[in-house]
């Protein structure tokens, strides 16, 4: 564009400017006004306005009663933030399947990807290594972990039902599947475009390396490496491992193991804290060094609240382990969602974005709260409230200084008390 049609288009832009200006804001006016207006509603929906001859999908309806008659306090348009893995596409190979939920399917979900996994009895996940971090909580059965430090020192170790491990960026590691009857498991990447097929995988790699720099680089003839699979192997079925101790021993000759645990045994952790609500394990880099994720595991009781809060230095990645609950985000300029969890769902939170989670089904609610960053954080409506002057939050709530001077000084995570 020449300077001076930049100019003719400044101007005239200018110059349109103020009608075109007062246009917008008026129908942004009018439109706020639209979504804010309260219609009255019956409690069994018999209003003809409440009709829905269809057509509909019930099944998904059923599973989402915040969807379908939204709360009250709901307003705005505020993007979906949950995504279940049952949509997910599963691959399968023959030592077990895997699929995945990445920002390409949960659009807000920059930060974190989630992939889960089962592998049979032998089953191997191939040796492979990735840019991202990946931390992992097992949720049935038992698994042999492998992985080389970045100091070339080695790691193995067999991990059960709660356990957690983290594999630092770049370091190559490997899962395989024990007895009797193999493992299934959740991974957590700290990159949302993070993608479980396109890892760097030991096969893949040597097929792509001409034969005589693998020779080269070994001091073999080339011909040793005739039966190396000319395909990626990424998943594929073999005998179990060899006995721990002597697999242990025989990766630290020459150097002794690698001096950083890489798994987590949940099951010997106190609660961070416990109430009737429920309890929450918080595990970070105060309790699992090595780690650059930070997790908690909240279990919530029928009736239970995860309280009010937000976390102020990350995003949160929710995966719904069992039970069910809904969680409602609060994304400021007057606009609320809430939205249905449930078994095997992802949810995801924008850091500072306040939010609670309810436990609306009548079994225990289990979820993790994942978090890019090696240290959990988060500030609760309560603590937020019991520790600012109780006039000055009086004169904006009404609610009596006594209620605020009566909040617990310490947060609670979960309700009731
Ligand atoms: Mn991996
Ligand atoms: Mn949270």
């Amino acid at each position: 564009m020449s300077d001076e049609s930049a100019e003719f288009t400044r101007r005239k832009f200018l110059g349109a400017g103020s009608a075109a200006m007062l246009a917008v804001a008026t129908a942004g006016v009018a439109a706020a006004q639209q979504e804010e207006k309260k219609v009255p509603r019956s409690p069994d929906h018999h209003l003809p306005n409440e009709t829905d001859p269809g057509p509909k999908n019930a099944a998904i309806e059923a599973e989402n009663p915040s969807a379908v008659w939204g709360v009250d306090t709901d307003a705005g348009q505020v993007p979906p933030f949950k995504y279940p893995f049952a949509m997910a596409r599963k691959r399968l190979e023959s030592g077990g399947w895997t699929r995945q939920v990445t920002v390409r399917e949960l659009p807000i979900s920059k930060s974190i990807a989630g992939v889960e996994m089962r592998l049979t009895a032998g089953g191997v996940r191939e040796l492979h290594w990735h840019v991202s971090s990946e931390w992992a909580i097992m949720l049935y059965g038992k698994a042999r972990i492998t992985a080389v430090d970045a100091q070339g020192k080695g790691f193995v170790s067999d991990v059960g039902e709660g356990d957690l491990w983290l594999f630092p960026p770049g370091v190559p590691h490997s899962i395989q599947g024990l007895g009797p009857d193999g493992a299934r498991f959740l991974l957590v990447f700290d990159d949302g475009n993070f993608n479980e097929f396109e890892t760097f995988l030991l096969t893949d790699w040597l097929t792509h390396t001409p034969r005589e720099v693998l020779a080269k680089n070994f001091a073999v003839p080339g011909a040793t490496f005739e039966r190396v699979p000319k395909k990626e192997l990424f998943i594929f079925q073999t005998g179990l491992p060899g006995e721990l101790k002597q697999e242990q021993a025989q990766v630290a000759e020459g150097t002794s193991g690698a001096p950083a645990r890489m798994d987590f045994k949940t099951s010997t952790m106190k609660p961070t804290k416990a109430t009737r609500g429920g309890e929450v394990k918080i595990i970070d880099a105060k309790n699992f060094p090595i780690t650059t994720i930070a997790s908690a595991i909240v279990t919530l009781k029928p009736g239970g609240l995860r309280e009010l809060h937000w976390h102020p230095n990350a995003d949160e990645w929710q995966y719904f382990i069992g039970g069910k609950g809904r969680m409602t985000v609060f994304v400021a300029g007057g606009h609320a969602r809430t939205m249905d969890m449930e078994e095997g769902d992802v949810g995801y939170v924008l850091q500072s974005n306040p939010h609670y989670i309810e436990n609306t089904g009548n079994t225990d609610l289990v979820f993790l709260e994942m978090f890019r960053t090696p240290h959990y954080q988060d500030i609760s409506l309560a603590e937020w409230l019991a520790h600012t002057p109780a006039l000055l939050v009086d004169q904006h709530l009404n609610v009596g200084e006594q209620m605020l001077k009566a909040i617990p000084k310490e947060e609670s995570l979960n309700l009731p008390l």
